[in-house]
């Protein structure tokens, strides 16, 4: 089912629907759930606590995305105008040279268990290596049907970890967590093996937690992009002196992976997966070797186009947490018809270089704001009270004098009435 849907942004909702329909494996009932009110009070009151009401973003879909040799059509819930459009252009350049090329890691995280108190850390952490297997039977016998699909505890790696008030043994469990996220399951298994820790080191046993720096579960993408649809030689080379900056100063690389987060992090919403969890991991493994690195790369080929790649961790499930329970996430997941979360992570990868492309072509090009302003000058006037027929007027007037602030909507709808 192809995604180079074009003009997608001039239909109406309910014909951009008719869209999901041909192109993908949603049906009737699961448009449905998109419905903006399909969550429902009695499934809202349940997921979290004190719930007063529900909050509702727009999700809109991002065409041209092929990761490969396979297209989807990928859903976005962000309230920033603009990320979906830049998306879809991200993607539609790396379409033309055959779309993004995706690798994964096995879906791997990290329980962290510190062992605090230890007379001989060295010793107990030699004693703890000999009793590895026995180790990882007790918290695999804690998840059953994580270690049916496949995944479970595969290894234990040991770490001494030194503070000024003490020493900690730390240990890294790494679980295998196939479709799932994985933060409660490994919690699980490192809360079951903590008293049996505790039994055989004489130690007490402090954190027993998921480590959020999910660097064993990695998508990396990759594609080309011509430098003549980036606009020519002049764009692409101010595309790398950005990229650039990016490498050597934090204030750019901060706004550079923000931006590429902008579009990994919509995604992830709109499937019901932890934002937090993505983040925290992005951020952490873009400064994993102490300092504060752009997530993607740029480089030109021998033929003088641009390769661009990204590797991002991808702690993300298709099952577990919200992702099986709100109805947008789970018509959200259907439309890509993903058949794994690994593929979930390798289309975040594909979205977040396709978005952080986009963002450096238009910064390097024609300058972000023009498109950004558009949409804002579209938000003041309807919040000034402007009727469908009278918010394009507005927005020219906004944009031509260049002044797109809500004293200046409100000011110019009292000229037209
Ligand atoms: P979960 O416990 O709801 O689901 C995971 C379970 O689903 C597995 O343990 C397994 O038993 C089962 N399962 C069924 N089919 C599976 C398959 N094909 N592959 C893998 N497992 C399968 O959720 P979870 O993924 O363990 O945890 C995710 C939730 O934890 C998120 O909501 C997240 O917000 C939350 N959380 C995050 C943190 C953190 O990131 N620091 C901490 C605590 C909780």
């Amino acid at each position: 089912m192809p995604s180079d849907i074009g003009g997608l942004y001039r239909l109406d909702r309910k014909k951009r629907r008719r869209k999901l329909l041909e192109n993908t494996p949603l049906g009737d009932e699961d448009l449905a759930l998109l419905d903006p009110v399909s969550a429902g009070e009695e499934l809202l009151d349940g997921m979290i606590e004190n719930v007063v009401g529900g909050f509702v973003l727009p999700i809109g879909v991002v065409t041209n995305l092929r990761v490969n040799g396979v297209d989807r059509l990928v859903p976005m819930a962000t309230e920033e105008a603009s990320v979906v459009a830049a998306a879809s252009r991200g993607c539609k350049i790396a379409r033309e040279a055959g779309g993004f090329e995706a690798v994964s890691t096995d879906p791997v995280m990290i329980g962290q268990i510190q062992i605090a108190d230890l007379s001989d850390p060295r010793s107990v952490m030699e004693d703890l290596k000999g009793k590895k297997e026995e180790l990882m039977g007790i918290a695999n016998r804690v998840d059953p049907v994580l270690v049916r699909f496949g995944g479970g505890v595969k290894d234990i790696e040991f770490r001494r970890v030194v503070h000024p008030k003490g020493e900690y043994l730390v240990l890294h469990l790494m679980v295998d967590c196939r479709d799932a996220m994985g933060a409660n399951a490994v919690n699980t298994m490192a809360e079951a093996l903590a008293p049996v820790l505790e039994d055989l080191t004489g130690g007490r046993v402090v954190l027993r937690i998921i480590s959020n720096l999910a660097d064993r579960r990695l998508a990396t993408a990759r594609a080309l992009f011509k430098k003549d649809l980036l606009g020519g030689q002049e764009v692409l080379d101010s595309i790398l002196d950005a990229y650039h900056l990016a490498e050597v100063d934090p204030y750019r690389c901060a706004t550079h992976n923000k931006g590429i987060m902008n579009g990994v992090s919509a995604v992830v919403r709109a499937t019901g997966n932890d934002t937090r969890a993505v983040e925290s991991g992005a951020h952490s493994f873009a400064a994993r070797d102490g300092s504060y690195r752009p997530l993607t790369s740029y480089w030109k080929d021998e033929g003088g186009d641009l390769i661009g790649e990204i590797t991002i961790p991808v702690p993300v499930g298709t099952v577990g947490g919200a992702t099986r329970v709100h109805p947008a996430a789970i018509a959200c997941l259907k439309m890509m018809g993903l058949s794994s979360a690994r593929e979930l992570g390798e289309v975040l990868a594909a979205v977040g270089l396709a978005q952080n492309l986009a963002a450096l072509r238009a910064l390097a090009s024609e300058g972000i704001q023009r498109g950004h302003m558009r949409l804002h000058a579209r938000n003041l006037a309807l919040q000034a009270g402007a009727r469908e027929d009278e918010v394009e007027r507005l927005v020219e007037m906004m944009v031509g004098e260049k002044t797109v602030t809500a004293s200046k909507a409100e000011e110019l709808l009292r000229g037209i009435r």
